[in-house]
């Protein structure tokens, strides 16, 4: 990165496709460009191709080949899991989610009670750690499915997931995790991992966007949204061959790079601490929370966040407020709101997201940046 390249700082919206994977894709692209459905020689090559990925991507969640669906993203991925799990039949039709999921979450949730089924929503504590007792309160008889997410997308807090599944495994109740943004981050482990339902989306680690895949555990049948005869007719469509390609490249990768999770870390730890010393206004959301190492949510007194952020662009620096989804809207968070946050400290928050290319001179930048952009702000108010 040149020294006038932006500094991008919001890897939980994306990530920029690592160089391999858009050397696969290429190549792909040129001399495998059958439909992976012809019987011909290039049909057969783009379909062992995707078979290809489809091992890479189950070896990098733990998951085995055949329960891997590749879908247009997480977005779809969350639709086929909570839609053709609650679509099953009269007997099931009740859902629970958590208040802090991610929007593709949340819209099927309202849009299945729009239909006439039943959901439950289950808060989280100030640190956005979900109410286990509700949740274990909630699961009833007809519970179609429980679904919640592994880590947020606006905070980074990870959910216990082990203690979640005990709870569903026991009242024998499907449980369904978007690990969007865990994947890549924190080992997953589908197979002992009492999750039957699993999304991931491969633009968050490295991968190209438009392509992400649902785990479905052996046995777990789903009503297809998108019937055809593709991915053993629980995903119809032309494949979208090369991002598949290009996923499981990134999913290999991933595997190899776990490591690096633990200098990320440090470089977030070194970017909270400074600001907390030389602002005083600065608030860590979750700070106590068990967190993934690349995230950052953080605000400084009620400071809008908007502002902040624009300047922090024409300074070179791309950060996010909330969640990329909701950004450019001038709603507060649903999840900080749902962590009892007031309107206004829920404008204020900005999120600072590192990845792979993230250094410590980046970091330093931005520290001096934003100290620039909110002290005299900050002393206007008082
Ligand atoms: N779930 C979570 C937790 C996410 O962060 C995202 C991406 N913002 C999605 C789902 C949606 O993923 P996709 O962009 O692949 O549809």
């Amino acid at each position: 990165m040149s020294a006038s390249a932006p500094i991008y700082l919001d890897y939980n919206a994306t990530t920029p496709p690592a160089e391999e994977v858009i050397a696969a894709m290429a190549e792909f692209m040129r001399s495998s460009y059958g439909n992976p459905s012809s019987t011909h020689a290039l049909g057969q090559a783009a379909k062992q191709a995707l078979g290809q990925a489809r091992v890479s991507v189950a070896k990098l969640l733990g998951a085995s080949p055949a329960e891997v669906v590749f879908t247009s993203g997480a977005t779809e991925a969350n639709q086929l899991a909570i839609m053709g799990s609650v679509m099953q039949g009269p007997a099931k039709r009740h859902l629970i989610v958590s208040a802090v999921e991610h929007p593709s979450v949340i819209a099927q949730a309202d849009r299945w009670e729009a239909a006439g089924g039943a959901v439950t929503r289950i808060g989280v504590d100030g640190e956005g750690r979900i109410d286990l007792a509700a949740l274990a309160a909630a699961l009833r008889s007809d519970t179609a499915l429980v679904s919640v997410m592994w880590v947020n997308n606006e905070t980074g807090v990870i959910s216990p997931v082990a203690e979640i599944a005990a709870l569903t495994q026991a009242a024998g109740v499907r449980l369904h995790v978007d690990a969007t943004q865990a994947v890549g981050r924190i080992p997953v482990g589908f197979a002992a991992s009492g999750i039957d339902l699993l999304s991931c989306s491969a633009h968050k680690l490295y991968g190209p966007k438009g392509v992400g895949a649902l785990v479905v555990r052996k046995g777990v049948s789903l009503v297809p949204q998108l019937p055809g005869h593709q991915e053993r007719t629980r995903r119809g469509g032309t494949e979208n061959a090369p991002g598949i390609v290009g996923f499981g490249v990134a999913a290999a990768l991933a595997a190899e790079r776990m490591a690096e999770q633990g200098a990320i870390a440090t470089l977030r730890d070194r970017f909270e601490a400074a600001l907390l010393a030389r602002v005083p206004a600065t608030r860590i959301t979750a700070a106590s929370a068990p967190r993934v190492a690349n995230t950052s949510n953080l605000r400084f007194d009620t400071l809008d966040a908007e502002a902040v952020l624009n300047k922090l662009d024409r300074a070179g620096i791309c950060a996010s407020s909330g969640s990329a989804c909701t950004a450019g809207g001038t709603e507060p968070s649903h999840v900080l709101i749902a962590m009892g946050r007031g309107r206004e400290e829920a404008l204020a928050a900005l999120r600072i997201s590192l990845g792979r290319h993230t250094t410590a001179e980046h970091i330093d930048r931005t520290i001096e940046a934003l100290t620039q952009i909110v002290s005299p702000r900050l002393e206007r108010a008082a």
